[in-house]
């Protein structure tokens, strides 16, 4: 903190240029504070953040509710380990199991860590429930994203990001979204099948209530458990507490992260009763997952983003932003696609990195999805009026490409 004082933006962007790993590309901007949608640079500039960290600030910036159970929590008890219970986690167990499918929760500190300990629960109950070793393959979609690390990356398929970390976890098979005659490629000696019900990195496309169907029934025919990632999709985001709700298809386990905390870092785990009888005493920790600290916030977080009113807002806005890009009048516009406040434009060739660029000196956080949609998912309390703002800097955006 010390250097950063009175320095310049541009000698702050600097410095953290010359000293962090350049794993991602950073505009020229630093970014000071927020406070609900919006957020200012150190310059003093103003942007709405329709980003929102990646799906993450869904009560939007500096919220003084989570500030207060925050600051509360800190100064009570911050971090035991697993090794002892705290109050707070097993509160938001009893709350993600009683407004799921689920019966038990697994902490962890991130989605792509969710992901690698449902790998794990999956070939865990293979070897116990069916008694064999074989059954290790896994299977996931053209377009998914599951994670960064290395088994979760497996069920990544984008050579971009798997190439120079080859060999990843072996036994994966990658069949095509929503093509349910591909589904019989699903085989017996499948632990478990990862979907996305709506892809978020790869392209905000919905997996169809009939293609989730007939998933679940090639799962229960091969004994293949079916995993829905809901780590950006979920809680409250689409307008339902769950993406996969309105096609009434229920799995056997399912990942949440991003929102969970409202901007601190967690991971979930939800499993049924049957598969997590399947864990035993020292299969599976976490040094920091599920911390007194972080689940007291999460709490919170749940309570707000499951309230009725809250999804109900999040449908009537999300219907109102989507007829507003719709009406958007541009040839740069090829659909939009996308339910409640997870919306995807889809441009008719690659612009979404420019597009995100331009945003910056509109007055906009934007993040894309793939080379060629703009990833349209702002904090869930957006407004109409906010929805305006945005249509109206993106209209500018695109009349000036
Ligand atoms: C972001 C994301 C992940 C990975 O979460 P991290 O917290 O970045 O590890 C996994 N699955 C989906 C669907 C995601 O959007």
């Amino acid at each position: 903190m010390t250097i950063a004082r009175d320095l310049t933006a541009a000698e702050i962007v600097a410095l953290g240029e010359a000293r962090l790993v350049r794993t991602y590309k950073r505009p020229p901007m630093v970014l000071s504070h927020g406070r609900g949608v919006q957020v200012w640079d150190t310059d003093g500039r103003e942007y709405l953040d329709f980003a929102a960290g990646i799906a993450v600030n869904a009560l939007g910036h500096a919220d003084s509710g989570i500030a207060a159970v925050l600051a509360e929590q800190a100064a009570k008890l911050m971090h035991t380990s697993n090794l002892y219970h705290t109050l707070p986690q097993i509160e938001l167990a009893e709350k993600l199991t009683a407004h799921s499918f689920a019966d038990r929760v697994f902490f962890t500190n991130s989605g792509t860590e969710a992901n690698e300990a449902a790998i794990k629960f999956a070939r865990k109950y293979a070897r116990v429930a069916h008694n064999t070793h074989e059954k290790t393959q896994i299977v996931c979609f053209d377009h998914a994203f599951h994670g960064r690390t290395i088994g979760s990356l497996a069920l990544t398929p984008k050579e971009a990001y798997q190439a120079p970390f080859r060999p990843l976890m072996p036994d994966v098979i990658v069949l095509p979204f929503n093509d349910q005659a591909a589904l019989a490629q699903i085989t017996e000696r499948a632990c478990a099948v990862f979907i996305e019900p709506i892809q978020g990195e790869g392209g905000i496309h919905e997996a169809t209530p009939e293609f989730l169907r007939a998933l679940r029934e090639r799962c229960d025919q091969v004994g293949a458990l079916l995993v829905f990632d809901e780590v950006q999709c979920g809680l409250g985001r689409t307008g339902d507490l769950w993406a996969h709700q309105a096609s009434g298809v229920l799995p056997d386990m399912m990942t949440l992260a991003k929102p969970l905390a409202g901007g601190l870092p967690i991971g979930a785990l939800l499993a049924t009763e049957r598969v997590a009888a399947a864990l035993s005493y020292g299969d599976h920790g976490s040094t920091f997952a599920g911390s007194p600290l972080i689940t007291a916030v999460a709490n919170h977080v749940f309570d707000r983003l499951s309230a009725a009113e809250l999804l109900a807002q999040v449908r009537r806005v999300g219907g109102y932003l989507k007829a507003r890009l719709q009406a958007i009048n541009s040839a740069h516009i090829k659909e939009v696609r996308g339910r409640g406040l997870m919306l995807g434009v889809e441009f008719t060739s690659d612009l979404a990195a420019q597009v995100v660029e331009q945003g910056y000196a509109h007055g906009l956080l934007l993040v894309g999805s793939g080379s060629d949609v703009l990833r349209v998912i702002p904090p869930l309390i957006v407004t109409e009026r906010q929805c305006d703002q945005f249509v109206e800097r993106l209209t500018a955006i695109l009349a000036n490409l």
